[in-house]
């Protein structure tokens, strides 16, 4: 499989070179060539499969044998998978999808440890990467315990100062060796810009070989297929029990989890409809009601991972669907909620059923409820633990608590927002 830059057609590479790169020439978001058919053979047997023969199957025709082995994807898959991932009922044809009893609790460990050990897998001795990211707290958190201790991966996690949990916070500051946790005296946009400005830096470059974590990554955004096959695996006889058909709610930001259902699907995967549902970063949303994608500036909620204006890939998915807008509204119909619905909707659900929802898949299965059947069977995928997120549920839930976490060990570096000092930190981790 090679993989084609959306932004230039001439650019065409490998998988390897895809993950070491990131992002291609002209900032384009690189894309498989072709998208691969799973037989009807795999999908009739799938109830036979473990978990990592699914991942095998799934990804395999997406990684060409020259760059991993059957038996090196075998294990870097074994290793990825190595916690549960499954379904619960909530109520009426209502599920959630649990994508969280990963080291860090949300469903971003996944495909960080996925890409943590291709990576792992593609340096060398003499050649370390440095890998950049900024986070407001989930994708910093994944990554570091991710990429914690692979050789030849240096990280480099900026954060705002003051605007993650004290949980985010511990999980990447309290690694150390190849991780390094900045907290920035700014806000993500500025974090954001700073890891921008060293991805274009041509002197920097020569100096460092430098790679981004961000979920435009190929190696992060394919395994996240893999949570809709297990999800269908489980349910598939109920689906045929009761003649239901299977509908995702996907809590969005960045669009990278929704891509993944889209590809899923395109693979063969029978799913009849994505419930793509934001927060009141509805840049998506409107697109689908108007028909133009007009980025915005990101407004702050309390389902913080998905406050994105300018969703990465929905280029991706414009992609997919040949830019035609009707051919994405038979596969997906979107939905926005705020904050107060949020709210009000993890007091309810606790009330009717005694689950307590984190504040992002609240907003999924709003959306989920808003555009179910009765012939429907509905997954909300649960994107983090509601332990990540004690002080919103408490708004609603005041006797609602995580355990505490211990930041006197951590090991951060402090900084203002100043593209020198954020420099001179990437050259301290990793000179060529
Ligand atoms: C990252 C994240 C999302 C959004 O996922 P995208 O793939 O960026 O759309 C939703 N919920 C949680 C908890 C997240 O960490």
């Amino acid at each position: 499989m090679k993989y084609k830059n959306l932004n230039d057609s001439e650019e065409i590479v490998d998988f390897q070179q895809a993950v070491v790169q990131g992002l291609g020439k002209k900032k384009g978001l690189f894309i498989p060539e072709y998208m691969p058919i799973l037989s009807s053979a795999f999908f009739e047997e799938i109830e036979r499969f473990s978990r990592q023969e699914i991942a095998f199957q799934v990804l395999r025709p997406f990684i060409s044998a020259n760059v991993l082995s059957d038996e090196e994807l075998m294990n870097i898959v074994d290793s990825t998978i190595a916690f549960p991932i499954p379904v619960e009922h909530l109520k009426d044809n209502c599920s959630v999808l649990e994508l969280f009893h990963g080291p860090t609790m949300a469903f971003k460990d996944v495909g960080a440890r996925f890409m943590a050990r291709c990576l792992g897998k593609f340096t060398s001795k003499d050649k370390n990467v440095t890998v950049l990211v900024a986070t407001s707290g989930d994708t910093g958190s994944a990554v570091a315990q991710g990429f914690y201790q692979v050789d030849g991966v240096n990280v480099v996690i900026l954060f705002p100062k003051g605007k993650v949990s004290p949980f985010q916070e511990f999980q990447m500051t309290s690694l150390g060796k190849n991780i390094t946790a900045v907290e920035v005296d700014g806000t993500f946009d500025d974090c954001q810009a700073l890891v921008k400005q060293a991805l274009e830096d041509e002197n920097l470059k020569k100096q460092v070989n430098l790679s981004t974590a961000n979920s435009i990554n190929v190696a992060r955004f394919l395994p996240q297929m893999l949570y809709y096959f297990y999800a269908y695996q489980q349910v598939k006889q109920t689906l045929i029990e009761y003649k239901q058909e299977l509908v995702f709610a996907v809590p969005s930001g960045n669009f990278g989890n929704l891509t993944a259902g889209l590809y899923a699907k395109a693979m063969g995967l029978p799913v009849k409809k994505f419930v793509a549902v934001t927060n009141a970063n509805d840049t998506f949303c409107q697109y689908m009601q108007m028909g133009n994608y007009i980025a915005k500036p990101s407004v702050q909620t309390l389902s913080n991972a998905m406050d994105v204006g300018d969703p990465s890939n929905f280029v991706r998915i414009q992609h997919l669907y040949n830019q035609s807008l009707d051919a994405m509204k038979q596969d997906i119909v979107s939905h926005q909620v705020g904050d107060s619905e949020t709210l009000k909707t993890i007091q309810a659900i606790q009330a009717e059923t005694g689950v307590v929802l984190d504040p992002h898949t609240a907003v999924g299965f709003v959306g989920l409820d808003n555009h179910l059947d009765t012939n429907e069977l509905g997954i909300v995928l649960a994107t983090a633990s509601p332990q990540k997120f004690d002080t919103v549920i408490q708004n609603v839930l005041p006797n609602y608590k995580s355990p505490k976490v211990d930041l006197s060990t951590a090991k951060k570096q402090q900084i203002e927002n100043d593209y020198q000092a954020y420099k001179n930190l990437i050259w301290a981790s990793g000179k060529k």
